[in-house]
């Protein structure tokens, strides 16, 4: 690969990236609408999906948990604020919401994309259809 060659894969990379980076908070802020009418920590209701945040677990550079929806909740600014300054709460709500996925996660997160290598086309096909389902199946709220 010449060195343009590979300017040309960097820059298409980081287009896909935030491509699918915009899905997800779509998809994460829709589904807390869904399962909840608003921000999945304190249950405020909101009007729209776009009043929410989307609140990463493990952080947006654990690249093999960037596009995972089990890492993402939608909240409000407030809740969303709160529990980046208080680590040990949001362990707390971590566990609550992954229940045992917490500690998949956990794994998933200290892997690197070479262990664990990401398929973009794949993961915007995924993430695609988790929309389409949202749409396709308005169950209204669900409990959490
Ligand atoms: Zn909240």
């Amino acid at each position: 690969m010449t060195s343009q060659q590979k300017l040309a894969s960097k820059t298409d990379n980081r287009r896909v990236r935030k491509r699918l980076d915009s899905l997800f908070r779509e998809y994460i802020r829709k589904r807390a609408m869904k399962r909840c009418g608003g921000c999945e920590r304190c249950h405020a209701k909101k009007g729209s999906y776009k009043d929410l945040q989307t609140a990463h677990f493990h952080s947006r550079s654990k690249y093999t948990l960037r596009w995972d929806e089990r890492n993402a909740v939608g909240m409000c600014g407030g809740c969303h604020m709160y529990l980046d300054s208080h680590p040990e709460d949001k362990i707390e709500f971590e566990r609550q919401i992954l229940g045992d996925d917490y500690d998949k996660l956990y794994v998933l997160a200290h892997m690197t994309t070479k262990q664990s290598p990401i398929d973009y086309i794949l993961v915007e096909i995924y993430l695609k259809q988790l929309l389409e389902q949202l749409i396709e199946n308005p169950v209204g709220y669900v409990e959490l």
